[in-house]
């Protein structure tokens, strides 16, 4: 490769971050973009080379729009992209992989939509599915989701179970409809995704279809505007199991519900499984009708909690076997401790572990984790983390992070400790067995004597409160 090649590919690549950087955010633009090396530019095609498969993956997964952006303004509308992916065996370098962009961004592909975007006549409204056209119906059945990778707890023991039931013998149980309802993250989509596959692998003859509430809204809104909404209709009736994903996003949509609440008398009355899902329960379903939320109380409803810390550490150990990674068990166990809101985050953060160690071709350690976990915090919620609480109050009391966390029973040390704690509790949302996990391994029982105690000082001493609020002023 002589020495102009060379420099164009650098330019070249040098114009698709600028690009790149417009559009992601920073902490993405450093793990993922940064480590890309410009390898060859040969004729319009830029190959890159990027440090595993799953690198490779997740570049394709979240950023393919970026980059063909990045690409059209580099090398222009008929650019291409290929990978060229180090697959690291113990040091050996293997034949670069090449991977193509996927046509569905091709220059062609894009030419095409923007042709028929431009001529009014050739412009349609998409149209609602015409006819049980199963093979593209069952693009919305996403296989990955599987009661196999569903981890059971006791957060979500009923509804999986429950779940199972109907997957097993759809539309016969008593559970129909069957509504899962909970939080965000916590598992919804992918439990009925797994009851839609379990029946799809179980009964071929069956109909299968999923289909978000807000996808449902918008087919009825074009149902009625290309005036086929007796198509629409004809559709979802023979459909054997619906699967209608956040259903409160139908609230305050009179129209689509008195057309979903006729599909649902039909499919009920031909004893059609439906299976639905809500971030809230039934009786806090505001704008839904009276007579969809009375039909909701036929079937079973069933909540999903957020996951216990058993069940976190399960759901993380069964990520990373999936994705055939190990991590020691002490760093599973932090993770776990640390981050309890929901697990759609759980996954974020083993991800970006994966995305760092990938990335700098070392082990997950605790230090990384830590610092993983530091950055995403702070980029994201501004969230006071435990080691910021820590590295505040030891800093005040003049002590070190490690006399927090330490079995020192000295007085000097048990204050500091408490009023670490204290803030934890205040200003994250841990458990206290996790805030416990968090000082050395104490269990819950010591935490509570710590907040105990230090709310009873600040009441009974005015310097206490005033060192507290000092203290308080730091996490702002
Ligand atoms: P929701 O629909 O409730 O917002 P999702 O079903 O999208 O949540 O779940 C978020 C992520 O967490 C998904 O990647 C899902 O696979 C994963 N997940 C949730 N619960 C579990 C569980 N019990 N076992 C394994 N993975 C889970
Ligand atoms: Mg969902």
């Amino acid at each position: 490769m002589n020495n102009q090649f060379q420099h164009d590919v650098a330019a070249v690549w040098e114009n698709c971050l600028q690009v790149i950087k417009a559009n992601v955010s920073e902490q993405s633009f450093k793990t993922w973009f940064e480590p890309i090396v410009p390898f060859r530019l040969a004729g319009k095609t830029l190959t890159i080379q990027v440090p595993s498969q799953f690198f490779y993956e997740w570049l394709e997964e979240n950023y393919i729009h970026v980059l063909r952006r990045a690409l059209d303004y580099a090398i222009g509308r008929d650019g291409q992209l290929e990978y060229s992916i180090i697959v690291d065996t113990g040091g050996d370098r293997q034949p670069p992989i090449k991977v193509h962009v996927p046509t569905t961004n091709s220059p062609e592909a894009a030419e095409a939509r923007q042709k028929a975007a431009a001529d009014p006549k050739r412009h349609t409204p998409p149209q609602p599915p015409k006819s049980p056209d199963t093979s593209e119906m069952d693009l919305f059945l996403n296989p990955n989701y599987s009661f196999d990778n569903y981890i059971e707890g006791d957060c979500n023991r009923l509804a999986r179970s429950a779940g199972m039931a109907v997957a097993q013998r759809p539309g016969v149980t008593s559970f129909n409809p069957l509504l899962i309802y909970g939080g965000v993250g916590l598992g919804k989509t992918h439990l009925v995704q797994a009851i839609g596959n379990h029946i799809k692998g179980h009964y071929h003859d069956k109909f299968v279809v999923y289909v978000s509430s807000e996808k449902f809204t918008n087919q009825f809104i074009n149902a009625i505007k290309s005036n086929t909404l007796q198509d629409f209709t004809d559709f979802y009736v023979k459909v054997d199991a619906l699967i209608l994903d956040d259903v409160q996003f139908l609230s305050g949509k009179e129209k689509t519900q008195d057309t979903f609440f006729h599909i649902f008398n039909h499919l009920h009355q031909s004893g059609k499984q439906i299976i639905m899902t809500s971030d809230r329960r039934p009786s806090e379903l505001q704008g839904l009708q009276d007579r969809l939320l009375s039909r909701f109380k036929w079937g079973l409803t069933a909540d999903l909690q957020q996951p216990d810390l058993e069940t976190r550490i399960a759901i993380i150990q069964r990520k990373l076997q999936a994705e055939g990674i190990y991590i020691d068990a002490g760093v599973i166990e932090y993770v776990a401790h640390s981050v309890n809101t929901n697990v759609r985050e759980l996954e974020g953060v083993i991800i970006s572990l994966m995305a760092q160690a990938s990335l700098v071709r070392r082990d997950i350690d605790l230090e990384l984790a830590k610092n993983v976990l530091k950055n995403i915090v702070s980029a994201e919620e501004k969230e006071v983390t435990i080691d910021t609480i820590q590295e505040v109050v030891a800093d005040y009391y003049d002590i070190t992070i490690a006399d927090l966390k330490s079995k020192s029973r000295k007085k000097e040390l048990v204050y500091p400790r408490q009023v670490a704690m204290f803030f934890a509790k205040e200003l994250t949302d841990l458990s206290l067995k996790s805030i416990g996990y968090h000082f050395g391994g104490r269990d819950h029982s010591t935490v509570i004597h710590a907040i105990q105690t230090i709310s009873d000082l600040m009441e009974q001493e005015d310097a206490v409160k005033e060192a507290i609020q000092k203290i308080r002023s730091n996490f702002a």
